[in-house]
């Protein structure tokens, strides 16, 4: 065996709050750092994908972050930046439970190793683990479609991922596209300094009962199905529908939520639709979403012909030493919490039948 090779029991990728959950449970089932787990995540600094939202995105506007388990969030100032709350709460976590994150550390595949474990290689050396714990989350993997054209438009595209404010567009026009809620939040903040166009592929459905945990439940057993035959989640708003706030009713007073059916191509200047009508504009603001970022367990061939990854639970139904987590049902701040405890439980069953197979 390569000497560069550090054997642990179980690898955690990713340390957004799938992954900080999964390690919290991982030191209370008796697993330490260094043997027994370790925690590998390619970002600067603490607070996963929270570390790159965009400044205006403030606590106050945030859906709603569950605090990790074990550990309160405490008090925090609606008007700072989500990104700053979460990460000085994460940093605050991994201390506390003394999780020893290793970062920047990118792991670039998960393959086959010896004796039935996982070689997980990483730019900065090799890990040998008998489970694998994937939190990855999608932030690395922001989807944009193609329209006709897309390549001749001379304005500027770009992704939520790389919105950092309003104030850059101000006196432009922007097309906003997408029925989720990054694209809804982004228009109510473009449209004090922008003029703006608001395109969807569907109808946008805004929901004004309650978010219960009815609600909940049914939107979470809805994309479990999914997962569970091997499909690919689909996003949440599609289950959920949108939130109809006080702010989304203001806005949609004022005009800014007026919707246009998703135009057919991109021209140099602007979009058009397959009717004839055309818009000039300066600016396409691609607020489509994002796809689990999975590509580093491709030589696992974990993918089903449907195009996604069977899971049960957590747990993978191709491999069970890999469960996911954060993925398709528990892709939100309470999901995560859940799955890392679901997979930790069936993890340590996982590693405590090997052990008895060895003495046996
Ligand atoms: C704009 C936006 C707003 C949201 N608002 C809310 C909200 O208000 N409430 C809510 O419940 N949910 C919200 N969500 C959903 C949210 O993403 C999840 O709730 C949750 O934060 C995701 O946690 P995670 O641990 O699964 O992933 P992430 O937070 O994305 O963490 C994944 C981590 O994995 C690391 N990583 C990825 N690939 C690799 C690799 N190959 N090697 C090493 N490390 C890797 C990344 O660096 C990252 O730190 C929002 C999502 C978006 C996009």
């Amino acid at each position: 065996m390569d000497v560069a090779v550090r054997e642990v029991e179980v690898a955690v990728v990713g340390a957004g709050q799938a992954g900080l959950s999964a390690g919290y449970f991982l030191r209370r089932s008796g697993l330490a750092p260094g043997a027994g787990f370790v925690v590998l995540d390619h970002s600067p600094g603490p607070g996963g994908a929270w570390q790159y939202r965009w400044p205006s995105l403030t606590y106050g506007k945030a859906h709603r972050v569950h605090e990790l388990p074990g550990m309160p969030l405490g008090y925090a100032d609606p008007d700072r930046p989500s990104a700053e709350v979460v990460g000085d709460y994460f940093a605050r976590y991994e201390r506390e439970f003394d999780l020893r994150v290793r970062r920047p550390v990118d792991v670039a595949a998960v393959r086959e190793g010896d004796g039935g474990r996982l070689r997980v290689e990483t730019d900065a050396g090799v890990w040998s683990a008998r489970a694998l714990i994937n939190a990855t989350g999608t932030w690395d993997r922001p989807f944009l479609p193609y329209y006709p054209g897309q390549e001749t438009f001379l304005g500027r595209q770009l992704h939520t991922a790389g919105y950092r404010g309003a104030a850059e567009f101000a006196g432009r026009h922007v097309v906003v596209v997408g029925g989720g809620t990054s694209a809804v939040q982004l228009l109510m903040e473009l449209a004090d300094v922008a003029r703006t166009t608001w395109v969807t592929r569907r109808p946008p459905v805004f929901r004004s009962g309650p978010f219960d945990e009815e609600w909940g439940r049914e939107a979470v057993a809805s994309v479990e199905r999914r997962v569970r035959q091997g499909l690919p989640p689909q996003s949440v708003v599609s289950v959920t529908g949108l939130a109809a706030t006080e702010a989304v009713r203001q806005a949609e007073e004022r005009g800014i939520l007026r919707r246009e059916e998703m135009f057919d191509r991109i021209t140099p200047h602007g979009v058009a639709w397959a009717d004839g009508r055309t818009l000039e504009t300066d600016v396409i603001l691609w607020a489509t979403g994002f796809r689990a970022a999975l590509d580093h367990l491709a030589p696992l061939r974990l993918r089903e012909p449907g195009g996604g990854i069977a899971v049960e639970g957590t747990r993978v139904l191709k491999d069970p030493r890999v469960h996911l987590v954060g993925y398709g049902p528990s892709a939100s701040t309470i999901g995560a919490n859940r799955a890392g405890r679901t997979a930790v439980r069936e993890v340590r069953a996982l590693l405590d039948e090997h052990r008895l197979q060895a003495v046996r």
